[in-house]
């Protein structure tokens, strides 16, 4: 497989004295537009087969298999979702990820008190877990499925329109007669693959240009009134908020992370829908009444930290960061150029999670045509050794 996205080099047409025709768009965005047409071209040529890494486990979960074992399985293999098997009738049942355990905790908060809910867990199947979803009335997850000869741009075509964050990939035994499950390819695997493989640095726009992410919507969050929600429309959190309060805004709102802020709005931590589950485990329902202060004391110590970065940040920064290391989502903070216009550095601005890097590369996003200033190369995004949030456009590993 070639790992290039260069289109065939052009035939150089030695001694001609045609000169190209002048282009109305500036060098900067004309190189980044070819990237991101080139990046395209290259995933149209490229089938899911070829996102795979070399080598790779999969974990496949019985129906029948209880919520509580399927848990504990997730867990020990560090996975946060599983493709299922009915193995009555020998077919694909769909995924179970963590927002399906977001969506139980809910159920249980609704119809029943913790200490039964653990007792129920030790029991229940994961196959009554789409019941409990209909009860609830959440939107059901569409059964999904592509055959990794599909190319890549039709798999993250799925990925785009359905907002799922996986898609798992099936072939057919002949044989048989019955469907297997290959593998299952993440937004995360895709970006990933494109990182590799594409000139990144070509994509040299900022966030803020490129209007990638969800940004909070007032420029200046204390003039707010009060009661409202100064950071509208990201749902945010304090240390002292409970862990149930941020479940629901994980249920309600469909969103896995809530940037986790201070009285001035600077960003201390992050919350993720993956914490809960580490949280219920053990089947301890009770710990969702802890504040998140005290949750995060039991996260584990080989937590990745926290992703932060600032509107300024290049995309090319960011797929370059996700080339490196495993990233799902980045709190965006003021910079000095908010600072400047009488920001605080630090203090939130927005989201980004790998759906609205790849609905960006998909075709979905926008340009800002106003000018920006040249973006450095260097990556701004930068992994501090120590633990707390020094500054913003860092990464670190807050356990506060
Ligand atoms: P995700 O499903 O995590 O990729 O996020 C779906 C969409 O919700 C993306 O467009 C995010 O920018 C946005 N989003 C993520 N977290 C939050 C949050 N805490 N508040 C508001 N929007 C969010």
């Amino acid at each position: 497989m070639s790992n290039s996205l260069l289109p065939p080099s052009p035939t150089v047409r030695r001694g001609s004295t045609r000169r190209r025709a002048a282009s109305n768009v500036p060098p900067m965005q004309d190189s980044h537009h070819g990237a991101l047409q080139a990046i395209r071209s290259f995933l149209k040529g490229r089938i899911c087969y070829d996102a795979f890494p070399i080598s790779f486990r999969l974990i496949v979960l019985d129906t029948k298999l209880s919520v509580k074992r399927a848990l504990q399985c997730l867990l020990m293999n560090s996975v946060v979702s599983a493709p299922l098997w009915n193995s009555d009738k020998s077919e694909f049942a769909g995924m179970l990820t963590v927002l399906d355990i977001i969506h139980l905790i809910q159920y249980y908060w609704r119809t029943s008190s913790y200490d039964s809910a653990s007792e129920d867990v030790e029991t229940l199947r994961l196959e009554k877990l789409r019941e409990i979803e209909i009860e609830l009335g959440v939107a059901q997850p569409p059964l999904l499925r592509k055959h990794p000869d599909n190319t890549l741009y039709e798999a993250a075509q799925v990925l785009v329109q359905t907002h799922a964050r996986r898609l798992p990939l099936l072939d057919y035994d002949s044989d048989t007669g019955h469907e297997v499950i290959v593998s299952t390819l993440t937004q995360y695997r895709l970006l990933k693959f494109i990182s590799i493989n594409a000139k990144i640095q070509k994509l040299n726009l900022s966030l803020r240009r490129l209007k990638i992410g969800t940004y909070v919507a007032n420029p200046s969050p204390n003039d707010v009134p009060e009661g409202q929600n100064p950071y509208h429309p990201i749902a945010t959190a304090t240390l002292n908020t409970t862990v149930f309060s941020v479940v629901h805004m994980f249920s309600e709102l469909a969103i896995s992370a809530v940037p986790i802020i201070n009285e001035d709005g600077i960003v201390v931590n992050l919350y993720e829908t993956v914490d809960v589950m580490t949280l219920v485990r053990s089947g301890s329902y009770q710990s969702l009444d802890l504040t998140i202060s005290e949750a995060l004391k039991q996260r584990s110590l080989d937590f990745p930290g926290v992703v932060i970065c600032t509107a300024s940040d290049s995309l090319g920064t960011l797929l370059q960061l996700i080339k490196k290391r495993r990233v799902h989502r980045l709190v965006v903070v003021e910079g000095e150029e908010e600072e400047r216009k009488g920001g605080r550095k630090g203090r939130l601005l927005g989201i980004i999670t790998l759906s609205d890097v790849l609905r960006y590369i998909m075709g979905a996003g926008t340009i800002n045509e106003t000018h920006e200033p040249r973006q450095t190369q260097t990556p701004a995004m930068s992994v501090p050794s120590s633990n707390v949030l020094a500054s913003p456009a860092n990464l670190t590993t807050p356990n506060a």
